[in-house]
C-alpha cells in the first residue's frame, strides 16, 4: 500500500426492498426455478458491488454473498453435510444446501444458533463423519464475477478455519489440533486458486479471536496463519476481527498475515494499541464506523480517532472500514420518507457509513481541510438531533432516578406466588400452551399492507383482527391447548410493534436486517428518551380472553429485548435506555393485570445474545437485564403468574441470571439441541416452572408423536412433571396454517399421552 484506502467488511445480502427474500422465498414455494433464483440473486449481487465501486470503496468484499448463511456456504465449500441427507460424494446441490438449513421430509435441519452476539443466526456445521474437501472455491467464483462484470478487483472474504471450527459441532475437543490441520490444508488450495486468479487482499474472517481461548489453541492457530502464509505468500490476507476487542491481542498481531482487522467501535483495540503498539510492516484494518448501529458517524470525532492511530500505525498502512460486515445495518436511508428530517439527519444505513468511511479515509490521504465540508455537516445534523426535544426529557429522567429497591420485588416469594396462581388457574399437569404467535398468512399480512396504505379503515382492519383472534381461539380450544394465546396477528414484529407506540421510539420503512435465512427484521430506532404513551396490547388481549374460560396470555416484549433488537442512540448509557422502556412496560403489565388478564408472558428471546463478549464486562450486563426485567414485572399480584419467553440454546452460561428474573414460568427454545440443554438441569436447580421447547418451529416439518414424547420424556428425566410446560419452542407465525394446527394436534397428543403415564405413577 502506498495510501490510506477505504474497505467495506461485508454488504448486506438482502437488498433495498428485500429483494433477496422475495426471491427465496418464490423459489422455495415452487414458483420460480433454480435459474430463476439464481438469475435474480445474481443481479442483486452485482447491482450491490456496482453500488459500492460508485460509492468510491477502494477494496469491495466478494463472497460476502450468501443464499443463506456464509457459515453453511463454508460447509458447503468443504462438503460438510451432515449424513442424514443422504449425499455421498460428488457435487452438492442447492436443494441439499436448504435442506440442511430448513429440514426437509424426515432428515432434521441442522441446529440454527446466534452469530455471537447478534441477531443474525448460523447453521451449525455438523462435523460428525464429515470427510471434509474442496467441494468449489465459492470464493473464487465470486472474485471472477466481480472481475469480468464490472472490473472490480474484489477481496474475496472467507470464514476463517479457526473460527469455523470452534463454531461447529460433532467432534471431540482432542481432535481439534487435526481437524484444524485438516481444514487449513484445505483452505490453502482455496487461497492457491484465489492467488493464480490474481486477487491480491483476502479478508479472513476469525471474529472467534475477541473471545477467549486457550493458549494451546493461539498456538494452534499461529501455526495454522504461518503455513497458510507459506502456501500463498504473495496473497495479502488480512485476519479480519470484530464485534469486540481481540483477547490475546499480542499474540494475535504477530501473526504471519499482512494485516490485522481490528474493531475500534465495540472493543477499546485503542487502548490495546496504545499500550502495545502495532507490529512495524503490518497494515491495520481500522474499523471505525460502527458496522452494528445506524447512528451517524461523527466524522470530526472519527477522524480524531484516525489521528491518535496514525501516532502508532502509518497512514499508507492504513485500512478505514466498518467496525464489522454491514450484514446488520441496512442498505441506505435514501428511501425513508416518513422519519423527521431532524432524526434521518442523524441516521447512516450501510450506504451512507461507506460514503463516510470514503471520507475518511480520504481525509487521511488528503489532509483534513480536503473534507472539512463533510466533517461539518455531519457536526452539525448530530448536534441539532441532540438538542432536539426528543433527547431531553426531563420527567422520564426523574422517573428513573427516584426508584428504591422494593420497586422491583415481587411482594412475596415463588412459592407462596405458585400456590396462589395453582388455585386461580387450575391447570392440568403438563399444561400445553404457545409462545404467542401464531400463523401470519399472507392474508394477514395483505389486510395490514391495505390498511397501512389507508385502503382499509381502521374499522375493517380490527374487525380483520378481532375474526382471527376468534378463528384462533376457537382453533386452539379444538385442539385442547390449556392456556391460550390471541396469536400477535396485529404485529408485524415483536418489537417494531411497541416501538411504533412507545415515545422515543420510530419505525422506517424499509429498514430490514437479517434475523435468519430469509427472515428479516426492522429494528425501531430509539432516537429519544422512551416513555408510555397508552396501552399498547390491552384490546386484543381483552378481546381474546373475553371469547373463552381458559386463561389467555397478556404477551408483551421485554426491555431486554426492545432494547438489544433496537437501533439504541448512543449519546447515553444503553442502560439508562433500558430501565426507560422498562418502566414503560410496567405501565402496560398494571393495565392488563387490571383488566382481568391472568398470566402476562414478557418475551426475552433476546437476553442472551446481548451478553457481551468480553468476559469483564459480562455481569453487568446481566445485572442491568435482570434489574430491567423485574422493573417491568415486579409490581404484579402474587396470583398474577408472569411468564418469559427466550431463544437459544446456551441456557448454562446464564442460568442464575434466569432464575433472577424470578418469573413464573419460562419457555426456552431447545428442540434443535435438546440433549444439550436438558443435561444443564442435571447440574443446577430449577425450582420454577419450565417449557422446553419439544418440537422446532422453525422447519415446516411436521413432527412425529413419537419424536416429542421422546423429548417431554428426556426432559421429564430430569425436570419434574410438576415444573414442567408442554409448548413449541418459538412463536409460530412463520409457518403455515396446516402445519401449525397438524404440529400442535400431535403436541397436545403426545402431552395428553405422557401426562398419563406419569399420573399413573404418581398414584
Ligand atoms: N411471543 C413471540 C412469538 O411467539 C416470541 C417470539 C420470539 O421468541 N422470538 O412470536
Ligand atoms: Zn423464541
Amino acid at each position: 500500500m502506498t495510501k490510506t484506502i477505504s474497505s467495506n467488511i461485508g454488504y448486506p445480502r438482502i437488498g433495498e426492498k428485500r429483494e433477496w427474500k422475495r426471491a427465496l422465498e418464490k423459489f422455495w414455494n415452487g414458483d420460480s426455478s433454480e435459474e430463476e433464483l439464481l438469475a435474480e440473486t445474481t443481479k442483486l449481487r452485482l447491482n450491490d458491488l456496482k453500488k459500492q465501486q460508485d460509492l468510491g470503496v477502494d477494496l469491495i468484499p466478494v463472497g460476502d454473498f450468501s443464499l443463506y448463511d456464509h457459515v453453511l456456504d463454508t460447509s458447503f465449500m468443504f462438503g460438510v453435510i451432515p449424513e442424514r441427507y443422504g449425499y455421498e460424494g460428488g457435487k452438492v446441490d442447492l436443494s441439499t444446501y436448504f435442506a440442511i438449513a430448513r429440514g426437509e421430509k424426515e432428515a432434521v435441519a441442522s441446529e440454527m444458533t446466534k452469530w455471537f452476539n447478534t441477531n443474525y443466526h448460523y447453521i451449525v456445521p455438523e462435523l460428525n463423519h464429515a470427510k471434509p474437501t474442496v467441494k468449489e472455491n465459492r470464493p473464487l467464483a465470486f472474485y471472477q464475477e466481480a472481475k469480468e462484470k464490472l472490473g472490480i478487483d474484489g477481496k474475496p472474504v472467507v470464514l476463517g478455519p479457526v473460527t469455523y471450527l470452534k463454531l461447529s459441532k460433532g467432534f471431540d475437543e482432542k481432535d481439534f489440533p487435526q481437524l484444524l490441520k485438516t481444514f487449513t490444508a484445505l483452505y490453502i488450495e482455496v487461497l492457491k486458486e484465489l492467488e493464480e486468479a490474481g486477487a491480491r487482499w483476502v479478508q479472513i474472517d476469525e471474529p472467534i479471536f475477541v473471545t477467549e481461548l486457550s493458549a494451546a489453541d493461539i498456538e494452534l492457530a499461529r501455526q495454522a496463519y504461518d503455513e497458510i502464509h507459506q502456501a500463498v505468500p504473495k496473497l495479502k490476507i488480512i485476519l479480519q476481527t470484530y464485534f469486540e476487542a481481540v483477547t490475546d491481542y499480542e499474540k494475535v498481531v504477530e501473526f504471519p498475515v499482512a494485516a490485522i482487522g481490528l474493531d475500534f467501535v465495540h472493543g477499546d483495540s485503542l487502548s490495546l494499541i496504545q499500550k502495545h503498539g502495532f507490529p512495524k510492516g503490518k497494515v491495520l484494518a481500522a474499523g471505525i464506523v460502527d458496522g452494528r448501529n445506524v447512528w451517524r458517524a461523527d466524522l470530526s470525532e472519527k477522524f480524531s480517532l484516525l489521528e491518535e492511530i496514525q501516532k502508532y500505525v502509518d497512514s499508507d498502512h492504513i485500512i478505514v472500514q466498518p467496525s464489522s460486515s454491514l450484514l446488520h445495518v441496512p442498505v441506505t436511508k435514501a428511501s425513508e420518507e416518513q422519519i423527521d428530517p431532524i432524526i434521518l439527519g442523524g441516521i447512516s444505513f450501510a450506504d451512507e457509513k461507506l460514503q463516510e468511511i470514503v471520507a475518511l479515509a480520504k481525509g487521511l490521504r488528503v489532509g483534513k481541510a480536503q473534507i472539512q465540508k463533510a466533517l461539518d455537516i455531519a457536526s452539525a445534523e448530530l448536534e441539532l438531533l441532540n438538542n432536539s426535544p426528543y433527547r431531553t426529557n426531563k420527567q422520564v429522567k426523574e422517573s428513573l432516578a427516584t426508584l428504591t429497591d422494593a420497586d422491583v420485588q415481587r411482594t412475596s416469594t415463588f412459592d407462596i406466588r405458585l400456590e396462589k396462581q395453582r388455585q386461580r388457574l387450575n391447570l392440568p399437569l403438563l399444561p400445553t400452551t404457545t409462545i404467542g404467535s401464531l400463523p401470519q398468512t399472507s392474508e394477514v399480512r395483505q389486510t395490514r399492507t391495505k390498511w397501512r396504505k389507508k385502503e382499509i379503515t381502521n374499522e375493517t382492519y380490527e374487525q380483520f383482527i378481532k375474526d382471527s383472534i376468534q378463528k384462533w381461539i376457537k382453533i386452539q380450544e379444538e385442539i385442547d391447548i390449556d392456556v391460550l394465546v390471541h396469536g400477535e396477528f396485529e404485529r408485524t414484529d415483536m418489537v417494531e410493534y411497541f416501538g411504533e407506540k412507545l415515545n422515543g421510539f420510530g419505525v422506517t420503512q424499509f429498514g430490514w436486517v437479517q434475523s435468519y435465512g430469509s427472515r428479516c427484521v426492522k429494528p425501531p430506532l430509539i432516537f429519544g428518551d422512551v416513555s408510555f404513551d397508552k396501552p399498547m396490547t390491552l384490546k386484543e388481549s381483552v378481546y381474546a380472553q373475553s371469547l373463552t374460560e381458559r386463561p389467555v396470555k397478556g404477551m408483551l416484549t421485554g426491555p431486554v429485548t426492545i432494547l438489544n433488537w433496537s437501533f439504541v442512540h448512543d449519546d447515553v448509557p444503553r442502560f439508562t435506555v433500558l430501565n426507560q422502556i422498562a418502566l414503560a412496560l410496567r405501565e402496560e403489565i398494571e393495565v392488563l393485570e387490571e383488566n382481568g388478564i391472568k398470566i402476562i408472558q414478557v418475551d426475552e428471546p433476546a437476553l442472551r445474545e446481548g451478553l457481551p463478549l468480553a468476559a469483564d464486562k459480562k455481569q453487568t450486563y446481566l445485572d442491568a437485564a435482570v434489574y430491567a426485567f423485574k422493573l417491568a414485572t415486579a409490581s404484579v399480584e402474587d396470583d398474577t403468574q408472569i411468564h418469559t419467553h427466550m431463544c437459544y440454546s446456551d441456557f448454562n452460561k446464564i442460568f442464575d441470571a434466569i432464575d433472577g428474573l424470578d418469573a413464573d414460568v419460562i419457555s426456552i427454545e431447545t428442540s434443535r439441541s435438546h440433549g444439550e440443554l436438558v443435561s444443564t438441569f442435571e447440574e443446577n436447580t430449577y425450582k420454577k416452572e419450565i417449557g422446553l421447547g419439544v418440537y422446532d418451529i422453525h422447519s415446516p416439518r411436521i413432527p412425529s408423536e413419537a419424536e416429542i414424547e421422546q423429548n417431554i420424556t428426556r426432559a421429564l428425566a430430569t425436570i419434574s412433571p410438576k415444573q414442567f410446560w408442554i409448548n413449541p419452542d418459538c412463536g409460530l407465525k412463520t409457518r403455515k396454517e396446516d402445519e401449525t394446527i397438524g404440529a400442535l394436534k400431535v403436541m397436545v397428543k403426545a402431552a395428553k399421552k405422557v401426562r398419563e403415564t406419569v399420573l399413573a405413577t404418581v398414584k
